[in-house]
């Protein structure tokens, strides 16, 4: 008969067999066991799963959100647990000591979580709202593509070249997804483009 498992289904059958099994080895019986194995089941069987990528660098490795409530239905959602993704073909399942850190990062007293802003000559950050700041680096880019576009080089050929603006990417995305930030931003005329991958 053959089983249908997905890669992560297989861990969590059989790594509660290996715990089960191990504790039976340092001489727990096997009610102790058996509820060991469980444990962890239960510690996550209430949670909601989002898949994401660990944005630490070029790696991309796949990971695992568990938290009560739903991340990405708006509400108010606690996370509580992330680790490796072991259906992702980057990582299957592993993640480095940053990435297994990654929960502590997101929980951060210190981590911003909203755009800050210090205006010309101030010494201090304001915080601004997402679309406050979205206008902002809308109108800077504008402004400055308008001043410095060079639409023809010395022999009078059309570059549309825009050489006083760069564009710094991440690396953390898809195939896909890089795809249409390189030509967002090529099609811009933007000469300095580069990746986090390389930095
Ligand atoms: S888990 Fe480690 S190797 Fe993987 S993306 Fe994060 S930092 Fe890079």
């Amino acid at each position: 008969m053959n089983i249908d498992l997905s890669r992560r289904s297989f861990l969590k059958l059989f790594g509660a067999g290996a715990a089960a099994t191990s504790l039976g080895a340092m001489g727990f019986g096997a009610a102790e066991a058996a509820v060991a194995a469980h444990v962890r089941q239960f510690k996550l069987a209430a949670t909601t799963e989002t898949r994401n990528i660990c944005t630490y660098c070029s790696v991309a490795c796949g990971i695992i959100m568990y938290s009560k409530g739903d991340l990405n239905a708006g509400e108010k959602a606690e996370l509580i647990h992330i680790e490796g993704d072991a259906d992702h073909p980057t990582n299957r399942g592993t993640l480095c000591p940053k990435g297994a850190a990654l929960k502590d990062y997101v929980k951060a007293e210190t981590r911003l979580t909203k755009p800050r802003y210090r205006a010309p000559g101030a010494d201090q950050f304001q915080e601004i709202t997402w679309d406050e700041a979205l206008d902002k680096i809308a109108r800077a880019l504008k402004d400055d593509r308008d001043a410095n576009l060079i639409e023809k080089n010395a022999a009078g050929t059309t570059v549309n070249r825009w050489t006083s603006t760069g564009f710094l990417a991440a690396s953390a995305t898809t195939n896909e997804t890089a795809w249409l930030t390189y030509k967002t931003v090529r099609s811009m005329g933007i000469v300095g483009f580069d990746n986090q991958a390389r930095v």
